[in-house]
C-alpha cells in the first residue's frame, strides 16, 4: 500500500485533496474515522467508539506517529486508484483560521449536514471559506437514521426534507461561489454530488447508487425500521460512495490548480514558477505553502503544506520566503492513513510534511534559494457567520 501511494503521488489527476466541513456536531469525525475503516487505512474497530484524536496510547504501543489531522488513503473506484488526502478542517468558528489553512491545502469539500438539524450558521461559514479559496463541494446529508427512526419521516417526506436541505445549500453556493464557477458548482441529486447517509451506522447512497443497486427511499426506512442497518452498510458502505462521489464530483490538483493558482498567487504566472504550478510540474521550481505546523516529541517541528509546483527533496536547501531564512530539509513525506511516512521526494500536487524547516509557520511560502518566488497570499479568516441569503 506505500509503494501504492508512493506511485500515485505521481500522478496528480490520481489524486484529491479535500476537508471535510460541518457545523459542530454534524458528524465529521465520525465521518472521517469511518471512511478511513472503510478504505482498510485502520481497523474498524478502532473507528466509531475510539477515535484517533485519542490515539497517544496507539502511538506509544507501536512506536509510530500519528496525526489525525491529516490522514490519506487509496480508494479504488471504476478499477482506477484515487490517492484521497484528507486535511482536518476544525467544526468551531473559533477555529476559523485553522478552517482557512486547511482549505488552502485542498482542492474540494464534503459538506456534511445533519438531516435532524439542517443548514446550520457555521455550515455557512465553512462553505463560504471553502468557495473563498476555489474549493468545489459536494454535499452529504448525514443522521438520515435519525429521520426515520426518532422524527419517523416517511419517504416522501423524506425526500422533501432532503429537497430543502439541497435547495438551501445551493441558494448559499449560488451567493457566495466565484464568479468563474457560477451555475457549475451547484450540487445535484442527479449528477451524484449529494449523497445521503448514517456516517454512524457506516452506510450512504447516491442517486447512481440507488439506480446501481435498486434500493430506493422505501426499502432505507425499512432497513432502519427492521434494525437492519448493518446490511445496508454492506450494501451500501459510507466509504465506497462517498470516496465514489469524491473521485467523480471533486478536481484533481492538475485541474485545480489551474483556477487556484491565481487566486492564491500574485506572482507571474507566465513566468517559470507559475507555469509550474499552473501545470502541477514536479519539475519546475519549487512552490509550497504551509498550512500548518505542529511540534512532536520525536520529530521537533513538522510543517505540512500543500506542495503546487515542483518537487521537495530530503536533504536540501530550501528557503523560507515570509521568513527570509534558510532552512534545509530534514525529513519529507507525506501520510499513510494517520501516520506519517518519509520518502525522498514529494512532487506537486500532493500534501507534504516536512521537518527540519525551522521558523516556518502556517501561511509560510517554501521555495528554493536558486528560484525564490513571491509569497502566496496571506491566510485570512471569516470567524463570524455572516447570514446574507439571497
Ligand atoms: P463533529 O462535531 O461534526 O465531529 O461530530 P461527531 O462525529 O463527533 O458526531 C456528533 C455526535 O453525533 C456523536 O455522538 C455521533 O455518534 C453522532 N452521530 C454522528 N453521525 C451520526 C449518524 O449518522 N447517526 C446518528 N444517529 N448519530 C450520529
Amino acid at each position: 500500500m506505500i509503494a501504492k501511494i508512493k506511485e500515485l503521488m505521481y500522478q496528480p489527476s490520481s489524486i484529491r485533496n479535500i476537508g471535510i466541513c460541518a457545523h459542530i456536531d454534524h458528524g465529521k469525525t465520525t465521518l472521517s474515522d469511518n471512511l478511513l475503516a472503510g478504505a482498510g487505512m485502520i481497523s474498524e474497530e478502532l473507528a466509531g467508539d475510539q477515535r484517533f484524536l485519542d490515539f497517544d496510547e496507539q502511538e506509544q504501543a507501536r512506536g509510530i506517529t500519528i496525526d489525525a489531522a491529516n490522514v490519506s488513503m487509496v480508494h479504488n473506484y471504476h478499477d482506477e486508484e484515487y490517492l484521497i488526502n484528507l486535511i482536518d478542517t476544525p467544526g468551531h468558528v473559533d477555529f476559523g483560521g485553522d478552517v482557512t489553512r486547511a482549505m488552502r491545502a485542498v482542492d474540494g469539500a464534503v459538506v456534511v449536514v445533519c438531516a435532524v438539524e439542517g443548514i446550520m450558521p457555521q455550515t455557512e461559514t465553512v462553505l463560504r471559506q471553502a468557495l473563498k479559496e476555489k474549493v468545489k463541494p459536494v454535499l452529504f446529508i448525514n443522521k438520515v437514521d435519525r429521520l426515520i427512526n426518532e422524527v419517523k419521516l416517511g419517504p416522501e417526506e423524506l425526500s422533501r426534507k432532503f429537497m430543502d436541505i439541497i435547495l438551501e445549500a445551493n441558494k448559499l453556493v449560488r451567493s457566495m461561489v466565484p464568479e468563474d464557477k457560477k451555475d457549475e458548482w451547484n450540487v445535484d441529486v442527479s449528477d451524484g454530488s449529494v449523497a445521503f447517509g448514517s456516517a454512524y451506522h457506516n452506510w450512504a447512497i447516491n442517486v447512481p447508487m440507488m439506480q446501481e443497486t435498486g434500493i430506493n427511499f422505501k426499502d432505507i426506512i425499512d432497513y432502519c425500521n427492521n434494525d437492519n442497518q448493518k446490511e445496508l452498510a454492506q450494501k451500501v458502505p459510507l466509504a465506497e460512495v462517498l470516496l465514489g462521489m469524491v473521485v467523480e464530483h471533486l478536481p484533481s490538483p492538475e485541474v485545480s490548480q489551474q483556477y487556484r493558482c491565481p487566486n492564491i498567487w500574485d506572482g507571474d504566472l507566465e513566468s517559470e514558477a507559475g507555469q509550474a504550478m499552473i501545470h502541477t510540474s514536479p519539475d519546475g521550481p519549487l512552490a509550497v505553502m504551509v498550512t500548518n505546523v505542529s511540534v512532536d516529541k520525536h520529530a521537533g517541528e513538522v510543517a505540512t503544506g500543500r506542495v503546487y509546483g515542483g518537487t521537495v527533496e530530503q536533504g536540501t536547501e530550501v528557503y523560507l520566503v515570509g521568513s527570509r531564512a534558510k532552512s534545509r530539509v530534514q525529513q519529507v513525506g507525506v501520510y499513510f492513513g494517520p501516520e506519517r511516512v518519509a520518502t525522498e521526494k514529494v512532487p506537486a500536487g500532493n500534501i507534504v510534511y516536512i521537518t527540519g524547516a525551522k521558523g516556518a509557520t502556517a501561511g509560510e511560502t517554501i521555495c528554493s534559494p536558486e528560484n525564490k518566488i513571491v509569497e502566496f497570499e496571506g491566510l485570512e479568516h471569516i470567524s463570524e457567520p455572516v447570514v446574507t441569503v439571497a
